[in-house]
C-alpha cells in the first residue's frame, strides 16, 4: 500500500463520518461540563470507544471519574498518542441553537467538544484501518485543560497515562483563523504562561502630610514602569515576551489617606526559558532596589503556571506533510507565534515526549458566530471542518507509526 493511497483512504473515511463527528460534538456541546467534572462526557466517550474495538479503556483520574485513556494495536511496533482536552467553561451561552448548552454556565466556548468529537472520529478511522497500524495508538481524552494549576495533562502524566508513548500529538481549532486552514510550527508554537503578586507595604497617613508617611503607590508607580524597561531592555529584541499588570489595589479608598499597602498582579508570558528566568530574576531585583529607595518593604510571589508548548521539529515536519497531502498546500501554511498557552505543554516539558501541537481554522464569517473570540458567551465554530481534525489525528498516527 502506498502512502498517497492510505492519506486518500484516511481522508475519505473521514469524510464518511463527518455527520456523526458533528452529532457528536453537538452532543457534548449541549451536555459541556466544567474541568474535573467531566464525568457524562467522560462516560460517553468511553461507550464509543468500546463500540469501535478499542482496547484498555481506562476511566478516571486525579481520584475522579474525569478522563479517558484508550488503545488499539495492529503490528507490534511503538505507541503514538493522540490528545483531545474535554472540559467546558463557566460561561453562560448566549447563543441560540438547537445544540445550545442544558447546563446552565457552563458551555464549550474553546472549542473542546470538537476536539472531543474529532478524536472520537479518528477513533472509528483507526478501527478500520487497524491492520495497517505498526504498533499502537493510544487516544489521550484529558479533563481539565482551562483549569490552570489543576491541568489535567499534569495529573494524566503523574498517573501514567502517557508511559510508553514515543511520541504524542495535539491540535486546536481556532476561530480567528480562516476556515480550513491548518497552521504547524517547529519549536516553540504557544507561550509558557506565569503570575505575580507584589505587596508593597509602607507607612499609612494623611493624604497633606505625606513627610509623616512612607507612600507605597510612589514605588508602585516606578515598579510598573520599570517593569516594561525589563521587556524593552533585558530581553533581546530578537525574543519575544510580555509583562502585563492585571491589577492594582491600595489599602484604603479614600481621596486624602496615603495607604499603607499596594497590591498589583498580573501575568508573563515566553516562550524560552532562559527569557523566562531573566524575566522572573529582573522582577525581584528591580521590586526589591525600588522598594528600598522608597523606604518600602516589597514581596514578590512569582507563580509558573505553565510551560511553553514547544514542537519537536521532525513531528512539525510530519504534520505539514500530511496536512498537504490531505487538504493541498494552499491549506497549510505555518503558525505564528501564540502568546495565549496550553497545558498540552506539559507533555513534552515534563514528560519529555516528542511532541506536536497543531491549529486548524474554523472561523468562516459566513456562518453565524463562528468568527467569535473563544471564551466568548457567543462562541461557536465552523462545523464542516471537524471531518479534517479527525483526518489530521488518524493521519498523523498512521504516520509516524509507518515512519517508526
Ligand atoms: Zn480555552
Ligand atoms: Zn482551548
Amino acid at each position: 500500500m502506498t502512502t498517497n493511497a492510505s492519506i486518500e483512504r484516511i481522508r475519505a473515511l473521514a469524510q464518511e463520518g463527518e455527520q456523526e463527528i458533528i452529532a457528536l460534538r453537538r452532543h457534548f456541546h449541549a451536555n459541556a461540563e466544567l474541568s474535573w467534572e467531566e464525568v457524562e462526557t467522560s462516560k460517553r466517550i468511553a461507550e464509543e470507544l468500546k463500540k469501535v474495538g478499542f482496547e484498555n479503556i481506562r476511566i478516571g483520574f486525579g481520584g475522579t471519574q474525569c478522563g479517558v485513556t484508550a488503545e488499539i494495536s495492529g503490528a507490534k511496533g511503538k505507541c503514538v498518542a493522540l490528545r483531545a482536552d474535554i472540559d467546558a467553561l463557566p460561561l453562560s451561552e448566549e447563543n441560540e441553537t438547537e445544540y445550545r448548552s442544558k447546563n446552565k454556565n457552563v458551555m464549550h466556548a474553546c472549542g473542546h467538544d470538537a476536539h472531543t468529537a474529532s478524536l472520537l472520529g479518528a477513533a472509528k478511522i483507526l478501527a478500520q484501518i487497524r491492520k495497517d497500524l505498526k504498533g499502537t495508538v493510544r487516544l489521550c481524552f484529558q479533563p481539565a485543560e482551562e483549569s490552570g494549576s489543576q491541568s489535567g495533562a499534569r495529573v494524566m502524566l503523574e498517573e501514567g497515562a502517557l508511559d510508553g508513548v514515543d511520541s504524542i500529538f495535539g491540535l486546536h481549532v481556532f476561530s480567528n483563523i480562516p476556515s480550513g486552514m491548518v497552521q504547524y510550527r517547529s519549536g516553540p508554537i504557544m507561550a509558557a504562561a506565569d503570575g505575580w503578586e507584589l505587596t508593597i507595604t509602607g507607612k499609612g497617613g494623611h493624604g497633606s502630610a505625606p513627610e509623616e508617611a512612607i507612600d507605597p503607590t510612589i514605588a508602585a508607580f516606578q515598579m510598573g514602569n520599570a517593569f516594561q524597561s525589563i521587556i524593552s531592555r533585558e530581553v533581546s529584541p530578537k525574543d519575544t515576551a510580555v509583562l502585563s499588570v492585571g491589577g492594582i489595589t491600595t489599602s484604603s479608598d479614600v481621596f486624602n489617606i496615603i495607604p499603607e499597602r499596594v497590591t498589583m498582579k498580573g501575568t508573563v508570558r515566553t516562550f524560552l526559558p532562559e527569557v523566562q528566568d531573566r524575566v522572573e530574576s529582573a522582577m525581584e531585583r528591580v521590586t526589591s532596589s525600588i522598594a528600598e529607595a522608597c523606604r518600602c518593604k516589597a514581596e514578590l510571589k512569582y507563580m509558573r503556571f505553565l510551560p511553553a508548548t514547544v514542537n519537536t521539529p521532525e513531528l512539525a515536519l510530519l504534520v505539514q506533510e500530511i496536512a498537504e497531502e490531505l487538504f493541498g498546500a494552499e491549506h497549510v501554511e505555518e503558525a505564528p507565534l501564540t502568546m495565549g498557552s496550553e497545558d498540552f505543554s506539559y507533555y513534552s516539558y515534563t514528560g519529555h515526549i516528542p511532541a506536536v501541537f497543531a491549529f486548524l481554522g474554523v472561523g468562516c464569517p459566513e456562518k453565524q458566530g463562528t468568527t467569535n473570540p473563544h471564551h466568548s458567551p457567543k462562541f461557536d465554530l465552523d462545523e464542516a471542518q471537524l471531518y479534517k481534525a479527525s483526518a489530521l489525528y488518524a493521519a498523523f498516527a498512521w504516520k509516524a507509526l509507518e515512519n517508526s
